[in-house]
């Protein structure tokens, strides 16, 4: 789940503030959704379910407060966690805000680095797997929540699903990964794949990875699978 990009809905009317949270999320790694009004919230809320809402106490057509009774209430929506934004000193909203069931708030004017932490400190609780930021093995870090990987400080563009398959080779140096695991754990369960779509994707991997002719880290088993070599700090 941390390595699907998270999806992030704000409702937010003032444009200019909702941009700068959009960008700031963006940069950060996550998918982010713009809704100018309650209803618009609503609306695209029922679309898509978010993995978070950012949502401002004070906003057109429907309010921050009949939101939440309302997302409180549905089965759907009865646990999605939400942040609220509110203005200074209008305590009573916080405490209403808490009583119908906000994970956090967050009062006005923020920093957008603020609000982020507060984000991933909730999307945290929801997803525990997020507890885990980084994952570095033999110069190669992968960073779980921006999503993005390096090799010895340099950039590598990966795909989602070859990031996954990084993801399950490191998680075990040296251990050999069967190719139906490896489509269990980088494409889901559901899916049904043929083993050579496995090679293809573990091809792109080494591809992005040994760019500028670095050593390959990837071992291939003869008719077992793919492994990342466990003494491989020595590359
Ligand atoms: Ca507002």
């Amino acid at each position: 789940m941390a390595l699907d990009t998270l999806y992030i809905l704000i409702a937010e009317d003032e444009p200019r503030q909702a941009e700068i949270l959009k960008f700031n999320l963006e940069e950060e790694g996550f998918r982010v959704g713009l809704a100018p009004d309650g209803l618009k919230a609503l609306e695209m809320i029922d679309e898509a379910l978010p993995d978070l809402l950012i949502l401002d106490w004070m906003l057109p057509e429907v309010s921050g407060i009949r939101i939440m009774k309302k997302l409180r209430k549905e089965k759907e929506t009865k646990s999605l966690p939400v942040i609220m934004l509110t203005a200074r000193g209008e305590e009573d909203d916080r405490v209403r805000g808490f009583e119908v069931g906000v994970d956090d708030y967050v009062v006005k004017p923020y920093l957008p680095s603020e609000l982020v932490a507060r984000v991933r400190a909730v999307l945290r609780r929801s997803h525990p797997e997020m507890q885990e930021e980084k994952i570095e093995y033999a110069g190669i870090e992968l960073d779980l929540v921006k999503l993005r990987v390096s090799r010895d400080g340099d950039p590598v563009e990966l795909a989602s699903t070859e990031l996954r398959l990084l993801k399950a080779l490191m998680s075990h140096p040296g251990r050999v990964f069967s190719r139906n695991r490896l489509i269990d754990l980088a494409w889901g369960t559901t899916i049904y794949l043929e083993d050579r779509s496995v090679d293809v994707a573990v091809r792109r991997l080494r591809k992005a990875l040994n760019e500028g002719g670095k050593a390959d880290i990837i071992r291939t088993v003869r008719s077992e699978g793919y492994a990342i070599e466990e003494n491989a700090s020595r590359y």
